[in-house]
């Protein structure tokens, strides 16, 4: 569906629910992660792109301090809440992330209004896809512009970053003119952390926010400094397909927590704050130091950032139908060093590069969700028939194929 007709929907889903109109309607997208696996939180660079799927938020404010949220995919019952009452805790389920929005834009220093949101979504939810972060990102930039802080908001991409590079200062000497998207995707990711409680980095809401079409958003992890980096597939006759295995990866917290603890031992026995301090050359140091398992871990962590280097320079120089190897070898690294990748994965990497994709790999934090592959608009049917075959011949549950293009980043669209 397109974004204009969803947030058409959406207006007019909010104007049942609620029975007045909307003041606007905002969309925050998806996004995929083009290259850039579990480098986030060793420090490191990450390479996704917003997508051409999103999620919207119908708002409008109150006269009151009340707060009631509903989503068309909960069955569009409301839940109410008093914006004072909000604080880690005291809220469950899906709601806690735009009430996390809300309570994390009230923590920066922001004076919200109560108001009314209702949210529709074309993300797969679960997928791998960020559907957190595309639902954090449309709650985010609407109330900040209906809290009057649009200024540097609305005009989006780069140009909205405030002051010289330097982050926004939310609830500083003027903290509230300075609230620019960095500060809306700390925003995001704090209200994910601390009201949902998921310990994730920075990447998704970035890649929701700073998002263009034709690009993908080169992100410095440690310094949050971002550059867009042309990806113009449609021109170079690509597309990127979704493989979503359907494989839930929601028990994967503890293996999470234990390869974040393997790259803290790594570093540490390293003498680095973070592995992302380590360049390739020390690796044979690393392999005397660490025992074979860690050195795998951070092998991975090591050479993957080097990869999404690479695939920026690569991008800038020959296009995106030069990064296939790259995207490759980034899965034979999470499969082999990193262990994050499982055999539905696998089987729909293999398949891919088996049948015309250029490059593949699993995408996300591993343990199920997707996988992207980069392929010939010409080949893509071949992809499609061997992927759904292969999971078939398995008994696997049947995949979800879709294609995906950069986008831009969260925005107003009523
Ligand atoms: P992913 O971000 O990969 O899609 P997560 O588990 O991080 O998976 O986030 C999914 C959760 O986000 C859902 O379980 C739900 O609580 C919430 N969510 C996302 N989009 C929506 C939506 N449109 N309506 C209601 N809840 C949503
Ligand atoms: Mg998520």
């Amino acid at each position: 569906m397109s974004a204009d007709a969803l947030a058409a929907r959406t207006a007019d889903a909010f104007a049942a629910r609620f029975g007045r109109t909307p003041a606007g309607v905002w969309a925050g997208p998806g996004r995929v992660n083009l290259i850039g696996e579990h480098t986030d939180y060793n420090g490191g660079f990450v390479l996704p792109f917003a997508i051409d799927k999103t999620t919207t938020a119908a708002l409008a404010v109150r006269g009151d301090r009340t707060v009631r949220v509903a989503s068309a995919l909960s069955g569009t019952e409301a839940v109410e809440v008093d914006l004072d009452g909000l604080r880690p805790g005291a809220v469950t389920g899906w709601a806690a992330y735009p009430l996390g929005v809300a309570w994390a834009l009230e923590q920066a220093g922001v004076r919200l209004p109560g108001f009314d949101l209702l949210v529709d979504s074309d993300v797969p939810v679960g997928a791998g896809l960020s559907s957190s972060a595309a639902l954090e990102c449309a709650v985010a930039v609407g109330l900040a512009e209906l809290a009057g802080l649009d200024g540097s908001v609305r005009r989006g991409g780069l140009a909205a970053l405030g002051g010289p590079g330097g982050p926004g200062e939310p609830g500083g000497p003027g903290g509230l003119a300075r609230l620019d998207r960095r500060a809306l995707a700390a925003v995001g990711r704090r209200a994910e952390n601390d009201m949902v409680g998921a310990p994730t980095g920075i990447m998704d809401q970035y890649a929701s926010l700073f998002g263009a079409a034709g690009s993908a958003v080169f992100l410095d992890c440690r310094s949050e400094e971002v550059q867009l980096v042309p990806l113009e597939l449609d021109a170079a006759g690509l597309v990127c397909l979704v493989l979503d295995t359907k494989v839930s990866h929601a028990h994967a917290t503890g293996d999470y927590a234990r390869r974040r603890d393997s790259c803290t031992r790594a570093a540490e026995a390293l003498g680095v704050p973070l592995l992302r301090e380590v360049p390739l050359d020390r690796l044979p140091e690393a392999q005397q130091l660490l025992d074979e398992e860690t050195f795998r871990r951070a092998r991975h962590i090591v050479a993957e950032n080097q990869r999404v280097v690479e695939t920026v320079k690569v991008l800038r120089s020959e296009g995106p139908a030069a990064i296939g190897r790259l995207l490759d070898a980034s899965h034979g690294s999470m499969r082999d060093d990193f262990e994050i990748s499982c055999p539905e994965l696998d089987l729909a990497v293999d398949t891919a590069q088996a049948n015309g994709a250029l490059g593949a790999r699993m995408t996300g934090g591993g343990f199920g969700g997707s996988a992207i592959a980069l392929v010939p608009v010409g080949d893509l049917d071949k992809v499609r028939d061997a992927v759904l075959r292969a999971f078939a011949s398995r008994r696997y549950r049947q995949p979800e194929l879709f294609t995906v293009l950069p986008a831009d980043g969260a925005r107003r669209l009523l």
